[in-house]
């Protein structure tokens, strides 16, 4: 088994379409694949008529959060149903955000002289996608303004940016509450990739366990060996699951599909955590 539990699509800020990722995926040798654009479901149905023997569909979404601190924290919501409405009620209240916060970050950038507008951005994001920094970046890159999404980041678009504007988003503890009252698994994402922003202490960490945190990202590209370290200590302690993915965005970003994987013990056990089987196949 080789399972990637965190991918990106053209539906939130990868490039590839769900069909793409589904092919790529089978190509790598991926027998299970997590869907997880941001803040959405839209991928789902696309990537579910991909399907072929040989990989299965975990359906989920990157959720994005806030604590009350202000810390930006990305909670991966696994194997819920997607008709639950508070759940996609708070999907749809994020996603709907995100415009008007973009509005606020163009403002920003036009004051300092760059002439960019939201539909330039528009025009980089697809039909129904969540909309993201990544396509501002990418109308930044089209308007010669930056050589790459990469570049975009460092120079402007980083956490700690003076352009930067959060938008509305759950605490964690309310999107995993939500996640499992959906009957879902909740997993952090990232949780000590420091490089985008300030992380959670070890007492919010808390306060996810204590609210049902079903599992932490261990392997990840943005950790470094003594982080894992850490994080691996901390599940132990906690019996928490440890999952390792790829975090893929296509052409987005340099993370290859199944770069990390998920340990096929740790992935039963996180999946039996779900109050029912919504593993996909064909
Ligand atoms: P947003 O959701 O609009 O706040 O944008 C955050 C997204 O930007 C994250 O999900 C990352 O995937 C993406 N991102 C962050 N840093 C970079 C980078 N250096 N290069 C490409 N994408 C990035
Ligand atoms: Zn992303
Ligand atoms: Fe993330
Ligand atoms: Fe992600």
């Amino acid at each position: 088994m080789k399972i990637d539990l965190h991918t990106h699509t053209s539906f939130s800020d990868g490039t590839d379409k769900p069909s793409e990722l589904i092919n790529k995926a089978l190509a790598a040798g991926i027998t299970v694949i997590g869907l997880t654009d941001h803040d959405s479901i839209s991928g789902w149905q696309e990537a579910t008529n991909s399907l072929r023997p040989g990989i299965s569909l975990v359906p989920g979404a990157e959720i994005s959060c806030q604590t009350t601190d202000g810390i930006s924290v990305h909670i991966l919501g696994l194997l819920f149903d997607s008709s639950n409405s508070e759940l996609m009620n708070t999907l749809e209240k994020t996603r709907e955000n995100r415009h008007g916060r973009m509005e606020k970050i163009i403002a920003r950038i036009n004051e300092a002289g760059i002439d960019i507008t939201m539909n330039d951005v528009l025009a980089q994001l697809s039909d129904g996608a969540t909309l993201g920094r990544p396509h501002l970046a990418d109308a930044l890159v089209k308007k010669g303004v930056v050589a790459s999404r990469d570049e975009a980041f460092t120079q402007m678009l980083h956490n700690n940016s003076k352009y930067y504007v959060s938008h509305y988003s759950p605490t964690p503890e309310a999107a995993i509450a939500l996640i499992k009252a959906a009957g879902g698994v909740s997993v952090i994402a990232h949780p000590m990739a420091s490089h985008r922003g300030r992380t959670i202490s070890l007492e919010t960490f808390g306060s996810l366990i204590d609210s049902g945190l079903d599992g932490i990202e261990v392997d990840h590209r943005d950790h470094s060996p003594d982080e894992k370290k850490q994080l691996i200590s901390l599940a132990s302690e906690s019996n928490l699951v440890m999952t390792g993915a790829s975090d893929y965005h296509g052409n987005g970003k340099l993370n290859s599909l199944g770069e990390y994987t998920t340990n096929p013990d740790e992935w039963e056990r996180l999946e039996s955590r779900a109050n029912a089987r919504r593993v996909i196949t064909v």
